[in-house]
Order: C-alpha cells, then structure tokens, then sequence
C-alpha cells in the first residue's frame, strides 16, 4: 500500500481523501493557494503545501504538483473532482515519473473526457447512445443538416464539457443558429476547446447513473444507481441511492450495461456512466472518469468505501467484492448545500459563515469544509456542504432529510438548504416520480418566505445599530 499520498485539490473532497488517507495508514499531503490558507484541508492533512497567490494556478498545473509530489516522497496522487481529474496529460506525467495516479488510464481518460470520442467507442460497445452527429460539428451548416435527420428538440453540447456548462437545448433551426456561437464561445472559455456536437434531446428523461469499480486484472463490477433528475440548469442539486423510479428489471439492466461499458475501453478505478432514461429507452450520455460528488449516497446504500476502493485498485490490488457480494439497502439522498441565494435566482453568495452547526442523528452525514468562522472564498466552486441522509424506506428518508435540513444552521451565507424544505414538501417529489424537468416545471417551490434563526436577526440588528452609531 501508498506510505503517502498527494491531494491535487480542495474543499469537501480533500477532507473526504484526507480521512480515507488517515484509516488507512496513509500519510496525506495537502496543497493549497493563498485565499485557502486557512482553509479545512490544510488544517486536516498531515503536511501541507502552498502554491501561491494566485487562487486557481496553483491547483491547475500538473507538472508542478506531480514535482512536489516527488519531492516530497508521495508515492500516489488522487486528483478529487473537477481540476485535474479528467486532464489526461496530468495522468501521464504522474505514471512517467512513477507516481500512482488513482484514477483510470490517461488514454481512457482522453478518450471518455471527449463525448464523441466515447459515443464512439459506445456505439461499438453496443451500447445504446442518442441519435446524433457522427463526431464533431465543423460549422453551423452541418449542425442545422444534422439536426434536419434527427429532428428538433436537440442539444448542441461541448464535446469537452462537464459541469452542465456548454449544453443548449435548440427547438428549431432559429434557436440552433443562435446558440451555435454561443455554446462555442462558451466551451472556448470554459474548457478551452471549440469542438460541439449535436445530439436528440430527450424530452423528460431522468439522469440515472451507475457506479462502477474496476481492478487492474480485469474484473469490474457495479454499485447501483443514483438518480440525479432534480437538476437545475443542467447541474445537479439533490441525489438519489438508489433510484426510486426503476424497477429491479431496469435496475439490473443499466448496470450491466455501465459494466459493459467500462468492459468495452478497458476501464481501470472508480467511474461513473451516466445514462437518459425514458419509460422505454436507455441511452448512453456520458462516463465521468473521476469520484463523483454524488458517490456518498452509493456508499450509504451499499456500505463500500469507494474512496478507499480507488486507493486499493491504484495500489494494484484486486476488487474486495464481487458482483454478487454488493447489495443495497434504504434509500440515501444527498443535499447539495450551495453558497448561493435560490431566491435571488441563485447568485452566489459568498462570505464568512458566521455559525456553523451540522445536523446529526441517525442517518445523518455530512461531507464539508466549512467552520464556524470560515470565509468561503469567491474563486471556487458555490457548493460549501453536501447533507445525506439514509433511512431504510422512501417515506423515512424524505422526513429524515426534511429533520436533517432543519438541525443544520448554516448562517451568514445563503444557501440553497430552505429551497430544499419545500422539494421535500413537493407531492410530485414525495410520489418518487420526476425527471429532469422537475426543478423548471415548479417555479413555485422558491416563492417561501425565509425564517431566519433569532440569533442571525440579533447580529443584523446589533451590525445596524452598529453601523447607524457609526462604531
Ligand atoms: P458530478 O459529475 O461529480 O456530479 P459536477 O458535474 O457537479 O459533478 O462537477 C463537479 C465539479 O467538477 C464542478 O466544480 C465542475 O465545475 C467540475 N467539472 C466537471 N467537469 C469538468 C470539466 N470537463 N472541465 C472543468 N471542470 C469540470
Ligand atoms: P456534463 O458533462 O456537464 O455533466 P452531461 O452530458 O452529463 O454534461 O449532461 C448534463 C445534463 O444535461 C444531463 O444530466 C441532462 O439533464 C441534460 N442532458 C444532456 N444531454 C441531454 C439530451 N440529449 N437530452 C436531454 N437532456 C440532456
Ligand atoms: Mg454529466
């Protein structure tokens, strides 16, 4: 096994792989930019590195992170989510200088990091993917020749995005016209490539992905599915272990497909296949080569560590479980806990978190990086906590995450947490049937009116008269 390890990233996701690192005998380095000095996962690692003023380069640049893991005697590095994590030229440095990357190979990754590329490698696979363009868009006249044959709506899509950025739904050839330098200008920005294609935008499907885990002597296997339908903006705000709206027919089905799908490129680590699911389809999306924010409500339902898994399989050595041996049990959700003001239409809401308190009690977990007295910095990710709660029916953990929410106190900053309370109270939610239109199809679900707790009201008075006294 690792004697150290490298965390090639911040927040939530370098506690949750500093505390992997400490059950399992691992020592674990930490880097970190200027506005996070004084942030969780420096405090919490065993040794921490700084890597400058600049808030973003520092977490950015692979040749130097792999440096500093050599010379500070890492033997792994675990790149998290978003950063490096799906930066294949990242992989590569770290295997040539010897140093373990956990995650798959660098050619599977750039390979499923571009959605054509891995429509491809799907299609052969036989596994089913959207109607669509064969590879890349090179110009609008093929988008609007493509988009004829496979009929409107479609979705105009960055062949390298993620995040839910660079995807524009087009009804009819004006809308496509009009997004198609949108979504290029946007992909050229965010992703730093202006490839697009097209695919058939399925009307109302639901998100439904499936966990995978496979080792390096071949075998892979499936954790289940997460249903992460309740998207706004095509970004995911709460998730579901397992989906309450598949059957165990279609259940076994997607997973076996996921497993083929991994199968099919040669799939080494944790990763996830994302799949559009209608009454009667199921069709490929897209594989995420990386942990996935989401993995906690798979490791509730099914009691493995995933994060310790991707150690294990980087490590060489081979899947602990078999297929057979995997079992889910009640129903996790998680709450995607954003600095952000959902009635101010979700505009950032960054600043120092004046008390924090979290939720606890059965069923109850939370992964964050926040403290009491912590300023969430404006450069990074809105989300600052994830919630998930377990409970073993459907009915328990809707009243479990309505109990949990209401423990929490996250005050100084926005949240989307109250938002939350009122899609729990939701009958359509609460009836486990929705798709991806859920959060656009119920504008109504923001219209609540905010409770503030006492004791925040008596620090905006206290601040007022302050600032009136001219203290
Ligand atoms: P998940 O797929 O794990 O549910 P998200 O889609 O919310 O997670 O992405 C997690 C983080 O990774 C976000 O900060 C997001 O902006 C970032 N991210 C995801 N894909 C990419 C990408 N292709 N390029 C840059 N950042 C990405
Ligand atoms: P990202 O890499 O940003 O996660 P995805 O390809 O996974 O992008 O798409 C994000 C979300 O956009 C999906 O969860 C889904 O809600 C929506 N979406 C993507 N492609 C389609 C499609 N062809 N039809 C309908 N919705 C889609
Ligand atoms: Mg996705």
């Amino acid at each position: 096994m690792f004697k150290k390890l490298l965390i090639a990233n911040r927040g939530e996701i370098a506690v949750r792989i500093v505390r992997a690192c400490a059950e399992m005998g691992i020592r674990s380095v930490a880097i970190y930019t200027e506005p996070d000095r004084y942030a969780l996962h420096v405090k919490r690692a065993d040794e921490a590195h700084f890597m400058g003023d600049d808030p973003l380069a520092g977490y950015l640049d692979p040749r130097r992170i792999v440096n500093l893991a050599a010379e500070t005697g890492c033997d792994a590095i675990h790149p998290g989510y978003g950063f490096l994590s799906e930066n294949a030229e990242f992989a590569r440095i770290c295997t040539e200088r010897g140093i373990a990357f956990i995650g798959p190979d660098a050619d599977v990754i750039a390979r499923m990091g571009d959605k054509t590329a891995a429509r491809d490698s799907m299609i052969k696979a036989g596994v089913p993917v959207t109607p669509g363009s064969e590879g890349n868009l090179a110009d609008l006249d093929e988008a609007l020749e493509v988009a004829g044959k496979i009929d409107y709506p479609v979705m105009l899509k960055a062949t390298s995005g993620g995040g839910g950025r660079g995807i524009r739904r087009c009804d009819s050839a004006d809308e496509l016209r009009a997004q198609y330098p949108r979504v290029i200008s946007e992909a050229t920005k965010a992703f730093g490539s202006a490839e697009v294609f097209l695919e058939k935008c399925i009307v109302d499907p639901k998100h439904i992905e499936v966990q995978i885990l496979a080792d390096s002597q071949g075998s892979a296997i499936h954790l289940f599915e997460r249903d992460c339908s309740i998207q706004r903006r095509n970004q995911k705000l709460i998730e579901i272990a397992p989906s309450p709206q598949l059957t165990p027919e279609q259940r076994a089905y997607v997973g076996d497909l996921a497993v083929k799908a991994a199968k099919a490129v040669g799939y080494e680590n944790a990763g996830t296949v994302e799949f559009l699911v209608t009454d009667n389809e199921v069709y490929f999306m897209e594989m995420n080569t990386r942990v996935q924010v989401e993995h906690t409500i798979t490791e509730q339902i099914t009691g493995v560590d995933i994060v310790r898994e991707q150690i294990r399989i980087a490590a060489g050595l081979p899947l602990q479980y078999r297929q057979q041996d995997i079992q889910h049990r009640g129903f996790a959700l998680q709450f995607r806990i954003n600095a952000e003001d959902p009635k101010n239409n979700f505009l950032p809401s960054f600043g120092k978190v004046t008390r924090y308190y979290a939720p606890g009690g059965p069923g109850v977990r939370t992964d964050t990086a926040i403290y009491t007295g912590y300023t969430i910095p404006p450069y990074f990710d809105s989300m600052c906590l994830k919630l998930i709660v377990w409970a073993l029916n459907w009915d328990d953990v809707l009243d479990r995450g309505a109990r949990a929410l209401a423990d929490m106190r996250v005050q100084g900053i926005r949240t989307t947490a109250p938002y939350y309370q009122e899609i729990l109270k939701n009958p359509d939610f609460r009836s486990g049937v929705f798709n991806t239109s859920f959060v656009p199809n119920h504008p109504e679900l923001l219209q609540y009116s905010e409770k503030r707790d006492p004791s925040e009201i008596a620090l905006a008075i206290a601040a007022a008269i302050a600032a009136h006294a001219g203290l």
